[in-house]
């Protein structure tokens, strides 16, 4: 069967195709399969490599500064703290805020108080000017559209390109809209695409500052700064370097944890922000809490006291999860490297493999795969109100499954494929 040319193929050759890929499907459909492709999160054997945090402070409960982590207190976080996410982000720790266990949580913190509170004092809120929007590179990462969603801020999507988001597009609306308060960004493998934003995109972004509307701020989740897959990984120039060139501190708010370093629930996550911005959202910060769980801080610290020990356990990360991805990628060669009936990239690092269908065959590709028991997640979640104009992306996330279970539920996926996109030539 030669898929290459579905657009040229006559109904009888699709029907034919159909026939086939039908009765495929059903003999797998039969196998009663529970395959999960869904969230990225990390693997049990992931989990752990990072045990040793249990019982690693044997009673020494002593910050560097001599806090008793045990008692209330350090809305910044202790200064070992503030120096693991410097150097998971390559930033001074003067400029870090530690928080608790998810930089989600941070990210919310922050988009709330720019909205409600203004983080350059009330009179900078967002909210006085009524309607605000957001620019939404797409696709994107779901739960940052859901914080949107949460605060009634619209979101505009802007797309992605093998560089990062259309800076034209993105220069262009900042300039026209004013009510355009800032975009998200997940500058280095990226949430789903994989793609490393370019040196010129982190210039441009750090320029928006100049361009936009009063109180922009760009949120730079930072979640893969680290998670390398290859062995000269892409380096991400530094955007808070490249925002004091040109004045503009102030518009950018970096986040970053541990989720996918350490334990994903149990880790510690990280603003990097100007003094400013620290200040607005630490007003904010202490009316919600006394202070963050500075123990697992130093737990955290002790067990990667610097940036080479980071680096090597995430080569542990990689080994692991390098054969899942390969596995992802092989049988995405093998099926599709000679037709148009998908489009993807090898990610060099994160936790997403992202698959763009024929226009409108990702509901169906989804629907199908799920009837045949492997889980994807749903059709457009990877677009601001769930919505893919074109019903294109998939997003896949390898990580949890073992790499047999990955072989088996790409095999599902690929029949999956060309069984909608068939099915809608055949309607075309
Ligand atoms: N940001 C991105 C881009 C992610 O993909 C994820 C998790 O999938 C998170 C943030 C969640 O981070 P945390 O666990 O620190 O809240």
């Amino acid at each position: 069967m030669q898929l290459d040319q579905l657009d040229q193929a006559t109904p009888e050759q699709l029907k034919q195709w159909e026939a086939e890929l039908a009765n495929e499907y059903q003999t797998i459909v039969e196998q009663k399969l529970s395959l999960d492709l869904t969230r990225g999160k990390p693997s049990p054997e992931q989990l752990n490599l990072s045990d040793a945090l249990d019982g690693i402070l044997k009673g020494d409960y002593r910050a560097q500064d001599g806090t008793d982590t045990r008692n209330y207190g350090g809305l910044d976080g202790v200064p070992e703290g503030k120096q693991l996410g410097a150097n998971l982000m390559g930033v001074s720790p003067d400029n870090v805020l530690v928080g608790g266990n998810s930089s989600l949580t941070l990210m919310f913190q922050v988009m709330l108080t720019a909205h409600q509170f203004g983080l350059a004092g009330p009179e900078s809120a967002w909210k006085n000017e009524g309607e605000v929007k957001f620019l939404c590179p797409v696709p994107g990462y779901d739960r940052h559209h859901t914080v949107c969603e949460q605060l009634g801020i619209e979101m505009i999507p802007v797309p992605m390109t093998e560089n990062g988001p259309d800076m034209d597009k993105v220069e262009d609306l900042v300039k026209q809209d004013s009510k355009i308060k800032g975009i998200w960004c997940v500058p280095k493998y990226s949430n789903p695409t994989g793609v490393v934003y370019s040196d010129d995109t982190v210039k441009r972004i750090a320029g928006l500052g100049k361009i936009a509307g009063a109180n922009f701020r760009v949120f730079w989740d930072n979640a893969y700064a680290v998670h390398d897959l290859v062995d000269n990984p892409p380096e991400l120039a530094c955007v808070m370097s490249a925002c004091e060139r040109q004045g503009t501190e102030d518009s950018v708010i970096q986040f970053a944890s541990t989720s996918k370093i350490t334990h994903a629930g149990a880790g510690v996550a990280f603003v990097n922000a100007s003094a400013a911005n620290l200040k607005g959202f630490k007003q904010f910060l202490g009316s919600c809490t006394i202070g963050p769980d500075k123990v697992n801080q130093i737990r955290h610290s002790r067990f990667l006291p610097d940036r080479d020990a980071l680096l090597q356990h995430m080569e542990g990360h990689a080994k692991l999860l390098k054969p899942r991805f390969a596995a992802v990628l092989d049988a995405l060669d093998q099926a599709f490297s000679d037709n148009d009936l998908g489009h993807w990239q090898a990610p060099k690092g994160g936790y997403f493999v992202s698959f763009d269908t024929r226009p409108g065959c990702a509901r169906e590709t989804v629907r199908l795969a799920s009837e045949a028991g492997v889980k994807l997640t749903p059709a457009g979640a990877t677009f601001p109100y769930g919505k893919d104009p074109e019903d294109r992306n998939i997003r896949i996330a390898p990580s949890v499954p073992s790499v047999s279970e990955v072989k088996g539920a790409m095999q599902v996926f690929v029949i999956c494929v060309k069984l909608a996109s068939v099915r809608a030539q055949l309607k075309a």
